[in-house]
């Protein structure tokens, strides 16, 4: 089950991903995570990655593709995975494409192609919040930590990440209609796109996901 998740910033494609990477024994890679992880841990990595992880810029396709090529080689990999925030660009998706035809002789199963309003999305990172120690994610409106700045499920602190405020993310979604919305056609022109409308409760953009990619469970 090679699966990618697309969709602009505030989609849903951590949310849905955690599920579905339990529930598909599959694990879930994201570059934002990765790259967030080097930029606490100060590693060089990190260091290069920074200003444009917190502007909201793309960071450079060599080194995106580096860390995935890294990242895919490990053994958890090798049944398949779904890809969160990568590819972001079309020499991305072809490193990508690249990368599964040499090393495995395979392609991509399917891109979740998940739509939702630009509008929608400033509102739900304004309001998102997310445990400091298991990354577990909340929204004030939406899906409320039962105890304010605290995780229902481990206690930890809850922190809001920089790039989420509103300046912020207008600038994530404009280099998400200029550098990764021409996925839509490039994934639908290899007859792997697969709609799914996100603006909904998340039980019901889950199920939908779920019936693309388990059809028959
Ligand atoms: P979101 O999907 O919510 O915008 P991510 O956590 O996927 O956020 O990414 C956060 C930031 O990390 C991006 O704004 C960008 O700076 C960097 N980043 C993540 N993935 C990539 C990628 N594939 N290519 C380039 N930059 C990336």
């Amino acid at each position: 089950m090679r699966v990618v998740l697309l969709g602009p910033p505030g989609s849903g494609k951590g949310t849905h991903g955690k599920g579905l990477s339990a529930e598909l024994h599959v694990p879930l890679i994201s570059t934002g995570d990765i790259l967030r992880q080097a930029i606490a841990e100060g590693t060089r990595l990190g260091l290069a990655a920074q200003a444009d992880v917190k502007s909201g810029q793309l960071v450079a396709d060599a080194t995106v593709l580096g860390l995935i090529e890294t990242r895919l080689d490990l053994a958890d990999a090798a049944n398949g995975f779904l890809l969160d925030g990568f590819p972001r660009t079309v020499a991305q998706a072809d490193g990508l494409a690249a990368l599964l035809t040499v090393g495995i002789g395979r392609t991509l199963d399917h891109v979740v192609n998940l739509m939702i309003p630009a509008e929608a999305v400033v509102s739900r990172l304004r309001d998102r919040w997310l445990c400091s120690s298991c990354g577990a994610i909340y929204n004030l409106s939406t899906k409320p930590p039962k105890v304010a700045g605290t995780c229902d499920l481990c206690g930890s602190a809850l922190k809001q990440r920089a790039d989420d405020e509103p300046a912020t993310v207008r600038a994530r979604l404009e280099v998400y209609e200029r550098e990764t919305a021409p996925l839509v056609a490039y994934y639908a022109q290899r007859g792997v796109l697969r709609n799914v409308d996100a603006s909904g409760p998340a039980e019901q953009v889950y199920g939908a996901i779920r019936r693309i990619l388990r059809p028959a469970a």
